[in-house]
């Protein structure tokens, strides 16, 4: 079968009230986007499938947006400069879709981003869609649904997608790896870059945002002057981009248009040379791969020999009485005895 006649059987496939679902997505309902949404957070096998079948048909309609990563430590103040930014874009008619990946979440089932109280003007406004993380399963899988939830907001038309996560751990480098923008929000205090250096999050940041530049305007200006030093340490990912730092304060709302005009010259600098697709093309191969990954992963655990035999030969690595490798390449061999590894 073509790749195109797949296709066509899959939307025939959809049954009425996926295809209304469909319909109501694309129609830019954001009603209907929560419930797609709901539908790929589901666990449930028959849900997954509808919701992979949901997704298939709304691909060719994905993709238009940008896609920007915002992290930063719980108080930098996230939450009222993606309230402030928000605000300033929907006014130029733009439509934003907000999206959270809270590790919190997925260790205590609590969340660190709190997502209920915040945002409260942009909540109520027509041309914004915020959705809190999902709560259930590791950081891979609450990832894995914000990319298809990405996905869906861009069928139904929000021309800018922000993701949003707190920095702690793994989150930052999981979100990087799904937009084409990430960005830093630090507050104005010397000393905060060093520990970003220390833990690598420099590497993977396109734009610094200094907030809370209000308070004090002279220190939030050196802190931008370290940061400039820190980045330009650094060899930049692109030859076209060297990543910059902008002060401003999300409550004063000032900045914001600064900010928004760096996003746009990194999309300017990138676009024309193809960075900006490759890094698309790449972030998608990416995603396969981790899917694949983790559906080996799963497959693996649940094989009912390897099941059997991993408990002791975990124990007889750990004491020393078998080799790592031996015992890897002994319960891989489980799953096709025929096969070398
Ligand atoms: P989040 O935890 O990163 O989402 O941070 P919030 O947006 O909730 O902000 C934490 C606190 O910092 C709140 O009390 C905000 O009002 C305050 N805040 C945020 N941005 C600014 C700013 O630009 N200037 C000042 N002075 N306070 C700010």
């Amino acid at each position: 079968m073509q790749m195109s006649d797949a296709f066509q059987a899959r939307q025939q496939e959809l049954a009425a009230p996926d295809r209304a679902l469909v319909d109501g997505v694309l129609a830019g309902q954001r009603r209907a986007l929560a419930k797609a949404i709901t539908l790929i957070e589901s666990t449930r096998l028959d849900h997954q499938e509808r919701a992979q079948q949901v997704l298939g048909t709304l691909l060719p309609s994905t993709g238009r947006a940008i896609r920007l990563g915002i992290s930063g430590v719980p108080g930098a103040g996230k939450s009222t400069f993606i309230e402030a930014l928000g605000n300033y874009l929907i006014d130029q008619g733009h439509r934003l879709a907000v999206l959270a990946v809270d590790p919190s979440s997925s260790v205590t089932g609590g969340s660190i981003l709190g997502d209920k109280t915040r945002m409260e003007t942009l909540c109520q406004r027509e041309e914004a869609f915020i959705r809190p993380s999902p709560s259930a399963g590791s950081l891979g899988g609450v990832a894995e649904k914000t990319r298809e939830a990405m996905l869906l907001c861009e069928a139904a038309g929000f021309d800018v997608i922000i993701v949003e996560t707190v920095g702690v751990g793994q989150s930052e480098t999981t979100v990087a790896g799904m937009v084409d923008m990430f960005v830093l929000l630090q507050l104005p205090n010397a000393g905060d870059d060093l520990q970003a250096i220390k833990k690598g999050i420099v590497e993977i940041a396109d734009l610094v945002v200094i907030n809370k530049a209000d308070i004090d305007p002279r220190a939030a200006q050196v802190v931008r002057a370290q940061w400039n030093n820190a980045l330009h340490m650094l060899r930049p990912a692109s030859p076209n981009w060297s990543p910059s730092v902008v002060t401003i304060s999300a409550l004063k709302q000032e900045g914001i248009d600064a900010f928004w005009a760096q996003v746009l010259k990194y999309r300017d600098a990138l676009t024309p040379t193809g960075e900006f697709a490759d890094k698309r093309r790449r972030q998608a191969v990416d995603w396969m791969w981790q899917l694949i990954h983790s559906g080996l992963n799963q497959y693996f655990r649940r094989h009912p020999a390897v099941k059997d035999a991993l408990p002791g030969l975990t124990q007889e690595v750990a004491s020393g009485r078998v080799t790592p490798a031996a015992a890897a390449y002994g319960l891989l061999k489980h799953l096709n005895p025929e096969s070398d590894f």
